[in-house]
């Protein structure tokens, strides 16, 4: 483990003064990404300061016209227990009972959600692989690899990650307000801008800065926030990343959709919010069932990924060349999936890929 020295924060200022002039320092809350982070080194920080004693950031408050505000420290379990939160936006209340597990809900806070990292296995690697978010420049092992839960919209060359909060895809779709404390005073940032796409700069994933604090997330009425629902696709249901996730909410016109606000999960490097500038969505119901037409304009190119994704059968796990993608990547030797039957590869009846009987040259086998 990274050695650290740690300390706690009672003053906001104080805290932000400190974050802002010592690179080495990073705030804590839960701590449930960041230790793993640094037991993995993908982050080293030197210092941690605990922000769990700043006072008024654990608060849940209902504001009179409808909307929600949501300190920075709040505990998942306590934002997704409140009855306002679960009677306003049950979509908020969803996401997080849908996200990571009972023990790990009660330490984690709200801020440190929005702010985790990507589940990258190669950024995660403690032995360190090619990738561009850890090392600039050193490429993206996830590109021709092990990539399933890689995103297939807004990627670049430069990585395909994906955001892994469940929370953000909820927030995202109600078009909540993160309240961010800095060096130059307080400043709202509109959800869909916080995260970023990565572009030739994937290890900033958001846009705050030095110095920057998120002390609360405010959730704005909207008409179709009370019919909303959370739904995700992981591979286990006791707890597990969303391979994809949609966050919904309708306004009902009688048996007609008026309205609807939708983000995706797991699919891009940030919460992807589907407005009517990029898909027009329309429903009819005059037969009783509901059909759905979407009708896309531009869209990004979908990814090298988009196959795995797309295609339910294709999204179970591979007892054949999953685990040996894996240990091509880390042995570093010729590309595994390409080989041909006559180099001596079968191919793979699930992703149409090729892999080797022999691998006696990898050192690393898993
Ligand atoms: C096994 C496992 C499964 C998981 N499954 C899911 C899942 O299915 N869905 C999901 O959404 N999440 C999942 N998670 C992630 C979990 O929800 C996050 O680890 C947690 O929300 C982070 O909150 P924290 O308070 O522990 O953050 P910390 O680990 O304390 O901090 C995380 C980051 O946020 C920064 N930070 C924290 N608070 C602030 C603040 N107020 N202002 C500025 N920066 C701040 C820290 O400096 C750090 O960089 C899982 C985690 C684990 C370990
Ligand atoms: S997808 Fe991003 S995080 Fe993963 S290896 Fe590539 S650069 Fe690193």
């Amino acid at each position: 483990m990274h050695p650290f020295s740690l300390s706690r924060a009672d003053d906001p200022a104080k805290a932000i003064a400190a974050h802002a002039f010592d690179p080495q320092l990073a705030f804590v809350a839960g701590g449930t990404d960041l230790i793993g982070l640094m037991k993995d080194r993908a982050a080293l920080p030197e210092r941690l300061l605990d922000i769990n004693g700043l006072p008024n950031m654990a608060r849940i408050e209902a504001l009179p016209e409808g909307g929600v505000r949501i300190g920075a420290l709040a505990r998942m379990s306590d934002v997704a227990a409140d009855t306002e939160v679960r009677r306003r936006f049950p979509v908020v209340a969803e996401a997080l009972l849908f996200a990571a597990s009972g023990q790990l809900r009660n330490m984690a806070s709200i801020g440190g959600n929005i702010m985790q990292r990507t589940r990258c296995a190669y950024f995660r690697d403690e032995i360190g692989c090619r990738c561009n978010k850890r090392n600039r420049g050193s490429g993206c092992a996830a590109f021709h690899g092990l990539n399933r839960n890689h995103a297939i919209f807004g990627w670049s060359e430069s990585c395909v990650a994906t955001n892994p909060s469940d929370l953000a895809v909820a927030l995202a779709a109600m078009d909540a307000i993160v309240i961010v404390q800095g060096k130059t005073g307080e400043r709202l940032i509109p959800f869909a801008d916080f995260h970023r796409l990565p572009g030739s700069t994937p290890e900033r994933d958001n846009v705050l800065d030095r110095g920057d604090l998120i002390v609360a997330i405010e959730v704005p009425a909207n008409v179709e926030a009370s019919a909303s629902h959370y739904l995700k696709v992981r591979d286990r249901a006791s707890y597990e990343f969303a391979l994809v996730s949609t966050a919904a909410a309708v306004e009902m016109d009688g048996r007609q959709i008026r309205s609807a606000r939708l983000a995706m999960g797991g699919v891009a490097h940030k919460p992807w919010r589907l407005k009517p500038g990029c898909a027009e969505f329309r429903w009819t119901t005059s037969t009783g069932s509901v059909q759905r037409s979407l009708h896309r304009s531009p869209m990004p190119a979908p990814s090298p990924i988009m196959r795995s994704k797309s295609s339910l059968r294709s999204a179970l796990p591979c007892v054949h060349c999953k685990p040996r993608e894996h240990a091509h990547e880390r042995c570093r030797t010729t590309d595994l999936t390409r080989r041909r039957p006559a180099q001596g590869g079968r191919r793979c009846t699930l992703h149409g890929r090729y892999f080797a009987r022999r691998r006696s040259s990898c050192r690393n086998r898993l």
